[in-house]
């Protein structure tokens, strides 16, 4: 496979820097062509603004959706989003990593969305009317890629567990996880997620290292996360609520778009 990771960490002999060269050598070990966006080396700009539309006119008031559809539509918009836009397009798996910083990424990489994901190209897909919301959710640009998220944090796997005080790891990434790769049409693998790792020695290292490995070994292979597909059948339209009788009647909040049991959105998209 094609992969791209998505860099974000001010530091090359952090932690993080280490566990991206573990994971591009091993990716590599297995025969798969790499490339990295280390976005601050990159000196990445992070604000979507007006300097990101220069077809603009100087006079025309910034709507940042309408003219992103614009300038992408006319091949218009900058050179560096053009260019990470062309290596997601050329990458059959995207690999954001990241530590945690606020119970979500680094400012930098949400500005590495923000931009990237023009209006038309990642947003704004498909036919939009009363009968049909887009081509998103397991649909869109990037559909039948694959996708995954390599995380570290300072907190304990126990403080992200179901009832641990930061709330479950699943959660607090799922509007990265759902709304960022998701929607524009990745399958999502689950999430690599190496906790408690401010004061981490090198036996700890080690370990953490070999379970990336591991994941690494299997990016090919991993079933994706079962969401559930906005077009095949389990949302009333246009609400876009799950239908009645679907997910297990306990659940709510996030774990509902995951279709564990395999129902309605499996059948219709078989
Ligand atoms: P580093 O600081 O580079 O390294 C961590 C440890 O790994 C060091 O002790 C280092 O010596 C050791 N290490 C072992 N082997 C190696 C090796 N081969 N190479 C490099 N280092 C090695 N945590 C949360 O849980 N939730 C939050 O919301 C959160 N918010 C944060 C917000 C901010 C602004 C900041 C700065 C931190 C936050 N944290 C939070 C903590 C943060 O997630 C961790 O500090 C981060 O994940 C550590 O990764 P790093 O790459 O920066 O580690």
């Amino acid at each position: 496979m094609k992969v791209l990771l998505v860099f974000a960490h001010p530091e090359p002999r952090s932690l993080n820097g280490a566990l991206r060269d573990v994971a591009v050598r091993e990716l590599e070990a297995q025969g798969h062509e790499v490339r990295v966006s280390d976005l601050y080396a990159e000196g990445w700009k992070s604000e979507a603004d007006r300097g990101d539309f220069p077809a603009l006119a100087p006079e025309a008031r910034l709507k940042v959706a309408g003219a992103s559809a614009e300038a992408f539509a006319a091949g218009a918009l900058t050179e560096d989003v053009r260019a990470e836009q062309e290596k997601l397009l050329w990458a059959d798996m995207l690999i954001l990593q990241f530590p945690l910083w606020w119970y979500s990424m680094p400012a930098i990489l949400k500005g590495w969305v923000d931009r990237v994901y023009a209006y038309g190209f990642a947003y704004g897909v498909g036919e939009h009317s009363d009968k049909y919301w887009g081509d998103r959710f397991g649909e869109g640009t990037l559909a039948g890629k694959r996708a995954m998220l390599i995380v570290t944090t300072g907190g304990w796997e126990e403080h992200y567990a179901p009832r641990g005080v930061n709330g479950p790891i699943d959660d607090l990434l799922f509007p990265i996880t759902h709304g960022i790769l998701y929607y524009p049409g990745y399958e999502v693998l689950p999430s690599f997620v190496a906790y408690r790792v401010d004061r981490l020695d090198e036996a700890g290292f080690a370990a953490v290292a070999e379970r990336l490995r591991e994941r690494m070994r299997t990016v090919a292979t991993t079933p994706p996360i079962p969401y559930r597909r906005q077009n095949g059948g389990d949302y009333l339209i246009p609400s876009l609520q799950l239908r009645p009788g679907l997910g297990d009647p306990g659940t709510t909040g996030f774990a509902l778009h995951v279709d564990d049991v395999g129902t309605a959105s499996r059948a219709s998209a078989a």
